[in-house]
């Protein structure tokens, strides 16, 4: 099997890179890191030198800037001829189309391959995968995707991926203020909010987020609002997330206005609260006070 250097080795990248290491690949962990080098082995810092054997390099990093500084000091610099790159990291559209004109400027092929599914689905190799560039590179990063993944989708050319993703994400944020606003306005109308969400689930509301994500401490047990809303999603990521969906807006001129709601609502709540999961919105809507004036 080829051989995979797999740079950013954290939250997400460890057990992807880990399970592709079950699934029989030969990978090398880089990270700049010694905490998350010393948790795989064999792991070294990054390097041009450290990635040319590589014939895939997957990155998966925190932020576009992270991306574009290891493609420019690295990877072009250091990865052999023909080597395909797949980005998985959660990048904005027109950064991921200038990486892969780059990259195919210097006789390499790219993809960016953004996930959902978290720890969780990385740890299970049940990811999805929302995956742009061309049919061959399509073509030859399936088995590698295939061993993280369990849904793996093609959206088009190089870009693609990270356009489905925005999109997926500002509907999952967008839904998100909706079944914390009602649930707020539930309360203050001093509903059982038991019942509430059993008439949410088995009507015309029920949602993913709805059912895995209900704020109400006790009504679902295995979501975050039972367990102090530890994450889950950490509500940084959902904020980077939906301004990342607000960057693909302005560029395109579509208007998404509840979209640019939903990215003001969490990046004002995660500079507060970051590392809750981002259901934890809900406290501070139940606690805005009514502000119209009559
Ligand atoms: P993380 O911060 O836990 O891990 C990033 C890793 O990259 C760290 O180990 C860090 O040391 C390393 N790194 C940073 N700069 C580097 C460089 N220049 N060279 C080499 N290594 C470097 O982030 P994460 O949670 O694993 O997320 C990675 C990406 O996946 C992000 O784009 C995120 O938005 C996306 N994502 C995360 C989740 C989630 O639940 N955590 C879910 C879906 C998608």
């Amino acid at each position: 099997m080829a051989i995979i250097a797999f740079v950013g080795l954290g939250t997400m990248g460890q057990p992807m890179a880990q399970v592709l290491r079950a699934a029989g690949h030969d990978v090398l962990g880089v990270d700049v890191s010694p905490q998350m080098r010393a948790r795989f082995s064999g792991a070294v810092e990054p390097s041009a030198e450290a990635i040319a054997q590589a014939e895939i390099i997957v990155t998966m990093l925190p932020e576009g800037r992270h991306v574009t500084q290891v493609h420019t000091d690295i990877i072009l610099k250091g990865a052999a001829a023909g080597a395909l790159l797949i980005d998985c990291s959660t990048i904005d559209v027109d950064t991921a189309r200038d990486l892969a004109a780059q990259a195919e400027a210097k006789g390499l092929v790219m993809l960016d391959a953004p996930v959902s599914g978290g720890p969780a689905g990385a740890e299970t190799g049940s990811l999805s995968f929302m995956v742009g560039g061309s049919n061959e590179a399509f073509a030859k990063a399936r088995p590698v995707l295939e061993a993280m993944g369990a849904k793996i989708t093609h959206f088009g050319p190089a870009g693609s991926g990270q356009a489905a993703k925005a999109c997926h994400n500002m509907i999952c944020g967008i839904t998100a203020m909706a079944v914390m606003e009602g649930f707020a306005l539930a309360d203050a109308l001093e509903l059982d909010l038991h019942k509430f969400y059993a008439l949410c689930a088995g009507a015309a509301a029920q949602s993913w987020t709805l059912e895995n994500r209900c704020p109400i401490p006790g009504v679902v047990p295995l979501a975050p609002s039972s367990n102090d809303f530890a994450p889950g999603f950490a509500s940084a990521l959902m904020a980077k997330d939906l301004r990342l969906a607000q960057a693909a807006a302005s560029s395109t001129g579509q208007a998404t206005p509840f979209g640019a709601e939903a990215a003001r609502a969490f990046t004002e709540f995660a500079e507060a609260d970051g590392g809750l999961d981002f259901s934890a919105i809900y406290k501070t809507l139940r606690a805005l006070p009514d502000q119209r004036q009559d």
